[in-house]
């Protein structure tokens, strides 16, 4: 089942206009958000980030808080699977004719819940290998947005070589992963980009910070180059689906010699801890 418009539908017979905005320009928001043994995890931080992705493209949230999470746990109960990841994309809806500028239109709400196995320990502390590309994406990344071009073609370089993720920089700053945070570990203080357009504020990366700080690891809120990456102790990837992930290998330089540091497994038991109170 799928939430469509204010109705639980299943998916084979959920249909749009072929005018939403949504088709026709990626013109609307989204978020993913995970559940763990049915509990919706940072909900009201997603909702908060959903709120912000709409006033900076000026499209009205079709309900509040209360209601979000009521037909969030809704369309949940149609489903057994205790773990899930929730999508939800609002978009602006259809209009009569195709422009770039808009007027009022009723948003489109979609929202679907696929089953969410996270890696396990075991499998992540093998480590895994990334590449590098300069940034070209706009300068709005603080948005959600569903206009997603340049992180697809940066997924499919990832894909078609065999790496788990694109690290991007942005003038030689490592800004943020296509579809994950960057943090870098140097000399016992933990890196990562700073909040703001340059990067999404992805609340895995906050909850990371948050690991991090009760792991006694300094934690520096700045860019570093694309070269003291490649020289680092660690780097790790942060996303909702992903959770935090080390990265030993990036283009052909290994990090700490291919294997994960002393800071990963330390980091990715308390995140685990997080998604249990
Ligand atoms: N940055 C980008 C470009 C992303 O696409 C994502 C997640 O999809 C993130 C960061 C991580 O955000 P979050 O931790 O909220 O999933």
């Amino acid at each position: 089942m799928v939430f469509l418009n204010g109705e639980f539908i299943p998916k084979e017979q959920a249909q749009v206009s072929v005018m939403d905005r949504g088709f026709l320009f990626g013109d609307g928001v989204y978020e993913v958000i995970p559940v763990y043994s049915g509990k919706i995890f940072r909900l009201d931080e997603h909702l908060e980030r959903l709120q912000n992705s709409l006033n900076s493209v000026q499209i009205n949230n079709p309900y509040s808080p209360q209601q979000w999470r009521e037909i969030l746990h809704e369309l949940l109960s149609f489903s057994s699977e205790s773990s899930q990841s929730l999508y939800l994309q609002i978009s602006r809806g259809a209009d009569v004719s195709r422009k770039h500028s808009f007027d009022s239109l009723s948003p489109t709400v979609f929202i679907e819940s696929s089953p969410l196995t996270p890696k396990t320990k075991a499998e992540l502390e093998i480590g895994y290998r990334a590449m590098s590309q300069p940034d070209f994406r706009w300068q709005r990344c603080d948005i959600k947005s569903t206009s997603l071009l340049a992180n697809i073609m940066y997924s499919q370089q990832a894909k078609q070589n065999q790496v788990e993720e694109v690290i991007l920089h942005r003038d030689q700053l490592i800004t943020e992963g296509a579809t994950s945070n960057v943090f870098i570990v140097k000399d016992n203080v933990l890196f990562t980009h700073p909040t703001g357009d340059h990067i999404l504020s992805g609340i895995t990366r906050d909850l990371v910070l948050e690991s991090a700080k009760h792991c006694h690891l300094s934690i520096n809120e700045s860019a570093l180059t694309l070269t003291e990456l490649l020289s680092a102790d660690e780097v790790w990837i942060s996303s909702s689906t992903r959770e935090v992930m080390p990265i030993v290998q990036v283009d052909n330089q290994l990090i700490n010699n291919g294997v994960i540091g002393k800071y990963w497994p330390q980091v990715y038991d308390y995140y685990q801890g997080l998604k249990h109170v």
